[in-house]
């Protein structure tokens, strides 16, 4: 009688300890990545706007027409705390999962992003640089970032000033991440818990400084993620300026996650 109890408990206590556990890096490397948008400006181009610009630059109608086509096709945008647990825990998400980020605090994701979201009962990420909050009509003020968090959106540091995450040394980890962090943590009254990395830049040398200031995971763009860090180098795929909505579909399903093939680079030249 008490061999198949002793199993049975047994049996239950590594199931505890299995689910206490964190997700080891090849578990989270073998889970199906999420699709994971980034934004930037969103605006009209201008004369002077360069084609590699456009990949930064979306026209409002563009942008439009996107987040259309991810409601009319049944995507279901998550939130960091969902893709954390996901892919450390294998917890479930809703079905077409996407992540919509942001970077940049431009002010025109508040203006013409926000509003868009909302019509579809989207919610999305924002990454903020502090040094431009506010700093001139084109982009985001404290009101506009705390507005974005009381309405659900989640709040990330985008660093102080956009330095390149590759070399910062000594001082630099506390300019560059703790003080920005805490400065949003005062706007939004919030927990900052994810990092985006400027240019999409980072060295394997630095993720343990995100670690170290609690950081829950951090964003890249299309680099191979850190076998040995990849909670630390999730990608995403810029939704640039020039995809019509198909073109975006078709980089969804056939790009993300992989390292750029002859045909996705015809897709991308529409
Ligand atoms: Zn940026």
């Amino acid at each position: 009688m008490l061999k198949p109890l002793a199993a049975l408990t047994s049996f239950c206590l590594f199931c505890l300890v299995s689910t206490a556990q964190p997700a080891n890096n090849a578990a989270i490397l073998a889970r199906k990545q999420v699709p994971v948008l980034c934004y930037h400006q969103i605006r009209n181009w201008r004369a002077s706007d360069k084609q590699v610009d456009k990949d930064y630059i979306i026209p409002p109608a563009t942008f439009k027409a996107h987040i259309k086509m991810l409601a009319d096709s049944g995507y279901h945008p998550i939130l960091p705390d969902e893709l954390y647990n996901y892919l450390t825990t294998g917890a479930p998400l809703p079905a077409k999962p996407i992540m919509l980020t942001f970077d940049d605090t431009d002010g025109d994701q508040f203006e013409v992003a926000r509003p868009e979201l909302m019509k579809y009962g989207f919610k999305g990420v924002y990454f903020i640089t502090t040094t431009d909050i506010g700093k001139n009509r084109h982009y985001m003020d404290k009101n506009n970032i705390k507005q974005l968090a009381d309405e659900g959106n989640i709040i990330g540091c985008h660093t102080q000033d956009h330095t390149n995450f590759k070399k910062y040394k000594g001082n630099d980890w506390y300019t560059q991440i703790e003080k920005p962090t805490k400065k949003l943590e005062t706007i939004t009254g919030k927990q900052i818990k994810y990092f985006a990395f400027p240019f999409g830049e980072w060295n394997a040398a630095g993720l343990p400084e995100l670690h170290k200031r609690g950081f829950k995971a951090a964003f890249q763009l299309t680099s191979p993620r850190d076998p040995n860090d990849p909670i630390m180098t999730i990608r995403r795929l810029l939704g640039c300026g020039y995809w019509s909505a198909q073109t975006l579909d078709y980089n969804i399903k056939h790009d993300f996650g992989r390292v750029a093939s002859k045909k996705v680079v015809l897709a991308r030249a529409k």
